[in-house]
């Protein structure tokens, strides 16, 4: 016999335990599936961002953050500092403490919500029927529901010839845990994962080389946003080669040391490091996910199909979150669950992907909502643009922090808004407002 719920969230990241509260705060009798374990050995519900994601990074972006400005910054301010140093251990204890702080908050408000938390593996199958591997092992639990919401994430893309060992090579969960700063740190991947990581190791005083197969760099970002990034980040010595299409690496264990093959416009060479951060994008995590007969197709791209309410092809099937369609990104998954509950208990909810901001944590950091020149040009729509330097803004230049600029494009004859771009200290907290602004 399965136990049956309303509402069954099988992943428990941003977009699944947010679902799931609201689903619950709806009234409905609502199951949370998720399989992490934490560092303590037990279930750490939060998914990838609470885990080995944007707490994590954040937390380690902070505390470098703090160490280069006693390093680099406070003299000029007339402030003398000797003798400062950097504690790796004790820096990673405290973004571990952040994020037991944090899972274990999301364990009491499932609790507190009254949805029923299940640690293991969900496979869905027929008729939204769906089945749990307890991650401490034990026979399968079984589940079903009128509604199953699937919010399993994403997980690092591998790239041919470069295999991730946790120590010398790793992804995001190990450039999370160094016990020491690398000092020659190679990255694959200039994106937002690569440029937040490799900051991160570059202010602790590691040399850091970011390898991008591309020829410009962060193609997404406004292009005089990215023009003055690339500027201001090689100023803070991170060696970002451009057109560099890394085709293998090797790790020499005795040396403690990784060689990459690298094809930069079309030369190949090699270069050395001690450690490597894999960091080609993200694909979504299906595996193991979708079982026999449950009617749940995947898109050209391999991510959960759905439709713009987040039905997938099954009936009562809905994927929320990197799983599926659009950015990958932490609120974007939350929206998606809050909406999908409301949708299942009979309410009106929508969503406008149009305002969904993006944030790069580096220092200053980027941050936009809305569309680029670029977009707006192949759309076809008319625009005009405005732009500040923070070079001219008082306020930047009293707290030392007056590089980047703010540039809003509107369009041509209605004014509304169409983008909002940002470069400079705090752009993740002044973006909200832009938000707000193209939102009403
Ligand atoms: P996830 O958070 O990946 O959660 C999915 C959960 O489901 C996982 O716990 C997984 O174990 C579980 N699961 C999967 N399949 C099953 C199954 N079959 N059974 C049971 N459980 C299952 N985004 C931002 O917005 N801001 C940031 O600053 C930011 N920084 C990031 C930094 C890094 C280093 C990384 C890697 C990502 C970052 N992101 C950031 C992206 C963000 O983490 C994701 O967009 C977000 O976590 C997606 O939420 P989700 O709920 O869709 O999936
Ligand atoms: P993001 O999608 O923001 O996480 O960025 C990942 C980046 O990795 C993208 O800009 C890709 O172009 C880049 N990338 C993917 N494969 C390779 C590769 N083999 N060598 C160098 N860069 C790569």
């Amino acid at each position: 016999m399965s136990e049956k719920f309303d509402v069954i969230v099988i992943g428990g990241g941003p977009g699944g335990y947010v679902a799931a509260i609201r689903a619950a705060q709806l009234g409905l009798k609502t199951a949370c599936v998720d399989a992490t374990l934490g560092k303590d050995g037990k279930a750490a519900p939060g998914g990838t961002c609470l885990n080995v994601g944007c707490i994590p990074s954040k937390a380690l972006l902070d505390s470098s953050k703090h160490y280069h400005h006693v390093e680099h910054e406070f003299a000029e301010h007339g402030i003398a500092v000797k003798g400062a140093s950097i504690d790796v251990p004790a820096m990673i204890k405290r973004k571990d403490g952040v994020v037991k702080k944090l899972t274990g908050g999301v364990t009491q408000l499932l609790k507190a919500n009254k949805v029923a938390f299940f640690h293991g593996k969900g496979t869905l199958g027929a008729d939204r029927a769906v089945s749990v591997a307890p991650v401490d092992g034990g026979d399968p639990v079984e589940l079903s529901a009128d509604n199953v919401i699937l919010a399993s994430g994403s997980v690092p893309i591998e790239i041919p010839n470069v295999e991730v060992d946790g120590e010398h090579i790793v992804d995001n969960v190990g450039a999370l845990e160094f016990s020491e700063v690398p000092k020659r740190f190679g990255v694959i991947g200039a994106g937002v994962i690569g440029l937040e990581l490799g900051s991160v190791w570059n202010r602790l005083g590691a040399q850091v080389t970011l390898l991008e197969a591309l020829p410009d760099f962060l193609p997404l970002v406004d292009a005089d946003v990215a023009k003055q990034a690339l500027r201001e980040f090689k100023k803070q010595k991170l060696d970002i080669r451009l057109g560099a299409k890394v085709l293998g690496a090797s790790v020499n264990r005795k040396k403690k040391q990784v060689t990459v093959t690298v094809d930069i416009d079309g030369e190949e060479g090699e270069m050395t490091f001690d450690r490597l951060l894999v960091c080609c994008g993200r694909r979504p995590h299906t595996e193991g996910l979708l079982g026999e007969g449950c009617g749940v197709d995947l898109d050209d791209r391999g991510r959960i199909a759905v439709d713009g309410q987040s039905r997938t092809t099954a009936e009562g099937v809905w994927a929320i979150g990197d799983c599926v369609r659009g950015p990958m990104l932490a609120h974007k998954a939350s929206e998606e669950g809050v909406a999908v509950a409301e949708l299942i208990a009979g309410k009106p909810a929508e969503i406008h992907f149009d305002t969904v901001p993006w944030v790069v944590y580096t220092d200053p950091e980027i941050a936009w909502v809305g569309r680029t020149e670029r977009q707006l040009d192949e759309d076809g729509i008319e625009y005009r643009t405005g732009s500040f330097p923070l070079a001219a803004n008082g306020r930047a230049l009293a707290s030392g922090q007056g590089t980047g600029l703010v540039k809003i494009i509107a369009d041509a004859e209605s004014d509304a808004i169409l983008g909002v771009h940002i470069f400079g200290a705090n752009a993740s907290e002044l973006i909200a407002e832009c938000v707000v602004a193209m939102e009403f």
